[in-house]
Parts: structure tokens; sequence; C-alpha cells
């Protein structure tokens, strides 16, 4: 499919009680939409860290009861992956596990770290030998020699979050403290939730959800949070030092519509887009359908407003994973319909306006058109919860570079045509700001607008 990718989910918990690896594994699995690729789930044991983890979906993975129960401790971090920086290897799967001078480390992080390649030869000069291609081996070798000068790891991750540029939501675990860290535009999202004595970071609220936590706040861009001895305390330092810069797809697309998001619940951000695409890109149309998943809340939104009857315009299949097949040219059309079967009552005969969330290429969405063509649509007119993408993004995700985007190297109208859609609409970028109650929390848009925080 030509969508982007999610990038990455962490997730820590601190648990006097234990069992703290089958929490993780649960959270985990909440978490999966935000990476497929690998998995791992670190504990602490004493003064030393154990780790499992491997390629493929969690339940994959962790495919015997005996893994979790081997994993022992009162703390854990986890980590889904999806590699936006080095390759889909063993070596890369997180969380990533140090042994250093000062002990041990656990380390999960999602994000892009931009000076990577610098402190990479640096840190070579030095001495260094890597172990895997990911950036988060130099999130962690920064924080580890920063780690020799310091008192504590948490004035470690402090003078780390001066040397680290990018986007970065890290969970880390030493054998006496767990500890999350939000770089300061807070590109990526983190959360803070309770469950009687226990604490856990998670990327998202759905998976606070999911093992029965309460949802407390977001770690705030720049913040530090540590747990220790159940005790949970801020490092405020770096908050507030640069603009917020939120990535605005976590509401479009990223995030699970059951999330909270800038206090705000991401299905209601794309419900919010699909009233806005409505009042905007009106169509004379029978029908409005949302390209699941999420592009069914948007088509819930359009249709409220704009009074034209909302229904099921497909079936999505469940049981292929996103790793499942990587099809060649020819068969990528044979993949879309394995994906999506359009429901033939819902559309045979009708005008109907399709919402998506992004056109990347443009190839899937002219494929989606063509088939709700072949079941007989009559007209199909798609709107889209996103701006055009004109730029790649450098901060955590896969966006292609810019020549592949059919928005730098087509007109609305060209795309239309290419996409054989009888009309297209995008959301506007002087309209993200509405996506959330409360105006604007600070976005970054830099894939729309070229104008990139760092
Ligand atoms: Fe998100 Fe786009 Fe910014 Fe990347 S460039 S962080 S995808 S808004």
């Amino acid at each position: 499919m030509d969508k982007l990718r999610e990038e990455c989910g962490v997730f820590g918990i601190y648990d006097p009680k234990g069992a703290v690896a089958n929490t993780a594994f649960h959270a985990l699995v909440a978490l999966q939409h935000r990476g497929q690729e690998s998995c791992g789930i670190a504990v602490n044991r004493e003064r030393d860290v154990y780790c499992y983890k491997g390629m493929g979906l969690v339940t994959d993975v962790f495919n015997d009861k005996k893994i979790l129960d081997n994993l022992s401790g009162t703390m854990a971090v986890g980590h889904v992956r999806y590699s936006t920086s080095g390759t889909a290897i063993p070596e890369n799967a997180q969380p990533l596990v140090l042994h250093y001078i000062k002990g041990n480390l656990a380390i999960a992080h999602n994000g892009n770290i931009r000076n990577t390649a610098e402190l990479k030869k640096e840190y070579e000069r030095t001495g260094a030998i890597y172990q895997t291609t990911s950036d988060t081996e130099i999130v962690a070798y920064t924080i580890a020699r920063e780690r020799i000068n310091s008192s504590s790891i948490q004035e470690a991750v402090s003078k780390s979050m001066d040397i680290l540029k990018g986007a970065y939501s890290l969970v880390i675990m030493s054998p006496q403290k767990l500890i999350a860290a939000r770089d300061k535009w807070g590109f990526r999202p983190l959360c803070i939730g309770k469950k009687g004595d226990a604490y856990m970071f998670a990327s998202e609220s759905c998976a606070l959800d999911s093992i029965g936590a309460q949802y407390i706040r977001e770690v705030l861009p720049g913040e530090i949070v540590v747990i220790e001895k159940g005790e949970m305390t801020s490092i405020t330092e770096h908050v507030g030092k640069v603009p917020t810069s939120f990535c605005i797809f976590e509401h479009i697309y990223f995030a699970r519509p059951d999330s909270v998001l800038n206090e705000s619940m991401v299905y209601e951000s794309r419900r919010t887009a699909g009233a806005i695409l409505a009042a905007d890109h009106p169509a004379e149309a029978d029908v409005v359908i949302g390209v699941p998943d999420s592009g069914v809340a948007a088509a819930v939104g359009y249709a409220q407003k704009s009074g034209i009857e909302y229904a099921d315009g497909f079936i999505k299949s469940r049981y292929i994973g996103r790793t499942f097949i990587k099809p060649d040219q020819s068969d990528r059309e044979l993949a879309v319909r394995m994906k999506l079967n359009p429901l033939r009552s819902n559309i045979a005969g009708k005008r109907v306006v399709m919402i998506d969330d992004s056109i990347v290429r443009g190839t899937t969405c002219a494929r989606i058109v063509k088939l709700l063509r072949e079941a007989g649509a009559l007209e199909v007119h798609v709107r889209i919860s996103s701006p055009p993408f004109l730029w790649p993004c450098y901060y955590g995700t896969d966006v292609a570079s810019r020549e592949q985007l059919v928005s730098y190297t087509h007109t609305i109208e060209e795309t239309r045509k290419l996409i054989n859609a009888d009309s297209l609409g995008y959301l506007g970028i002087e309209r993200i700001n509405e996506l959330v109650p409360g105006g604007d929390c600070g976005f970054c848009n830099a894939c729309f607008t070229g104008n990139f925080p760092i």
C-alpha cells in the first residue's frame, strides 16, 4: 500500500508487584499499529537487564507464555519498530541494551536523530564500535558517555538532550530508575499512566487503556520524568525553550483513533477534518465512504456536516500483516484488492464521496478509485483529510523523497486526472489548527509547508 508508515511505539512500566513483562506485552499489542517489523521487552533484575526481542509481530515474537514468565522484574521497557532509520534486521530490534562502566541501560526510542552522522563520526574517533545501524545506538552511546561525568542517569539524559538534535520520545531503564524523555519540540507523542502503585509511559494512551491504567498526562516537550522507588519527579530545564512542533500526522493518520493526543481524542480530530472538507469541498453525491481505517472517522464527519448518507465502502481484510507481502509493481493491484474489497450494495449506481487520509504517490488512490468504478460507482469524488504532501519528513516517518510525492510533481488537477476521480479536494493547510479543540497546539506541518523546525 502506498502509505506513510508509522514510526515506532515505546512503552515503560514500573510496578513493585511485578508481572511487568506481561503488562508490557499487552501494551505493545495495543501499539502494534506503530511498527510491525520487530519488537522486544527488557526487564530489570537485581542490577542487571534482561531482554527478549525478535523480528515480527508482538504475538509472534512472544508466542510462548514461558518467554514472558522468564522476564520477571519490577520495571520493563518495550518497543515495536518500523525502521525509519537503519534497516529491518534483528540487530536493530529494540529495546537496545547497553552494558557500560556505570552499569546497564535499556533504551526504547521513537523518532529520528538528525545529527546521527556527525555524532557517529565523532564517537568513532574516540574508539566507538557499533552493533546496529540504528540512530538509537547513537542515543544510547551519547547518554552512556555523558553519564561518566554526571552524578545521575537523569543528569546524563539532560546533558544528552543538548547534544541530540531531532525527534525522540525515549523510555530508558537503569537497574533503579525508569525514565521518559521527549525532545524539546515534542514531535512524537509520549504519555504517562498510573494503575495502583504502578507507573507507565506509552507512545499512545490506547496502550494504557488496554492494561486498565489511567491516563495522567503527556510528557511535556523537553521534559524528563523519572520514576524511582515509586516516586515520580520531573525535570523541566529543557521545557519551553523552542516552539512545540507536534506531528499533525499523528492526528490525521498514525495514531489509533481511540488515543488521546494534545488532550483531544484522535477520532474527533479526524471527524473534524471530515466536517471541514464537507464545508470547503462540497460534492453532489449520494453516499460518503471512508478508506479504512483512518478515512472512516473523516467520512463520518463529512456525512454529518453535508447531510449526505454515510455508508461502509469497503471490507478490509484484518488478517494481512503489513510485512506479509512486498509486491512488485504487477502485484500491487492484487495487494490492494486483497486488503480492501468494495461493498457493492453501498456503491453500485451511486455518486460516491471517498475520503482518505493522504495521497503519497497516487498509485494506491488510483487503484481504489478503479475498484469503486468496477463496483458500479457512477462518480467518485475524492477528499483527502490532509493538505498535499510536498516535502519529505525527517522526524521519524518514512515520507518519500520529494520526487516521489505526486503533489510535488503534479498540480491538483493533474493528480485528479491521474487517479481518475471526478473531483479532488484536500484539507487546507490554514485549517490544520482547527483539528484540535482550542486551536494551535504547536504543530509540525513541514511535510506540507517545508517549514522544518530543525
Ligand atoms: Fe509529521 Fe510531517 Fe512534521 Fe514529519 S514533517 S513530523 S510527518 S508533520
